[in-house]
């Protein structure tokens, strides 16, 4: 099967990696960045390197679309056009509504599928360099059809990414994937940024630079402030609204816990706590393990 990526960054490669180790795919890659693409013929990553998107496009049966979110929309249609017929394309974008309006807004051919996906799983790293073999397996990768996507091209895009990566493979409407995400993915990027910026006012105010003093849990709390900047753009203003409405409720918890250490509210703050940590222990039990708690080098840095 010839198997197509558009952006050979992170996600890009990592599925690369993973198409070649399964066998039986022939992996196609273009990226509109020539350094990434030298960067990946040079790593090997991927059969066939493309400098043009159109005969990529022409040469796949199906194609996994891994850039930037705001870039999907017109990429799909981009690459659409000069497919064959029956062949499908898939995209891993962090926010689906508007990516699929995006798609079919440019006005999809009708000789082709799209099936929207998102694989939850990721690492504040980017570029061909740092894909990591393994990197979805056991996690979630969700698809969002709905009543316009072809049921057969859902089962084989479902199948294959299965079957190639190990990852768990979930179905959501487009509209509760963003406000899911909004809130377990989105949320914990809008605090590490925002409390990565607050350091130097808190380092003026103590008159010394805080940042030696960087404990586990505040490195635990800030490590996705690392991430790449034109992505996570793109993900806040595709999805403001659900992003918005995470924010009002962290926001009421904040003042909530506020108000207890305020008050002296020892009962109130116990209850706080242990009903934070039932959840977490929770969360554990569901996704396995607490998690990174330090940067993990992407493969390839200097150890
Ligand atoms: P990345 O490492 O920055 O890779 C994206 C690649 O696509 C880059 O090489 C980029 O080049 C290239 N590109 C940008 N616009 C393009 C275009 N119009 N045509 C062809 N190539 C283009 O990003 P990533 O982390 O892999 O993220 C890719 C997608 O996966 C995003 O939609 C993101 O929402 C989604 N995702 C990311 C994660 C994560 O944790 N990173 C997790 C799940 C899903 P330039 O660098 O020159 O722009």
């Amino acid at each position: 099967m010839k198997t197509g990526i558009i952006g050979i960054g992170l996600i890009g490669a990592s599925l690369a990696h993973d198409l070649m180790a399964a066998g039986g795919h022939e992996v196609h890659v273009h990226d509109s960045n020539a350094d990434h693409l030298a960067i990946a013929r040079d790593l090997n990553i991927g059969h066939v390197w493309h400098d043009d998107l159109p005969g990529m496009a022409a040469a796949c049966d199906l194609v996994f679309v891994c850039v930037p979110v705001r870039a999907i929309g017109m990429v799909v249609w981009a690459a659409a056009k000069h497919m064959k017929p029956g062949a499908i394309l898939t995209d891993v974008g962090s926010v689906k509504g508007p990516v699929i309006e995006a798609a079919r807004g440019a006005g999809l051919p009708s000789h082709i599928s799209f099936v929207p996906g998102h694989p939850a799983a990721g690492l504040e790293y980017s570029g061909p360099a740092s894909g990591i073999p393994g990197l979805f397996a056991g996690k979630a990768w969700v698809l969002t059809p709905d009543a316009r996507t072809d049921a057969a091209a859902v089962q084989t895009v479902h199948d294959l990414i299965a079957c190639v990566t190990g990852a768990r493979m979930l179905t959501l409407d487009a509209a509760t994937h963003d406000r899911i995400f909004a809130y377990t993915s989105h949320m914990a990027h809008v605090l590490a940024f925002a409390a990565m910026n607050a350091t130097p006012q808190v380092s003026r105010n103590a008159g010394e630079n805080i940042l030696p003093y960087a404990g586990t849990s505040y490195r635990d709390l800030t490590r996705v402030a690392n991430a790449d900047a034109i992505m996570w753009r793109d993900i806040f203003l595709t999805n403001a609204k659900a992003i918005d409405e995470s924010l009002d409720l962290y926001l009421a918890e904040i003042k909530k816990l506020r108000a207890m250490i305020d008050a002296k509210d020892e009962a109130g703050l116990m209850a706080y706590i242990a009903s934070s940590t039932a959840l977490r222990a929770d969360m554990d039990k569901t996704v396995g393990g607490p998690g990174p708690s330090v940067p993990t080098p992407p493969p390839g840095a200097a150890s």
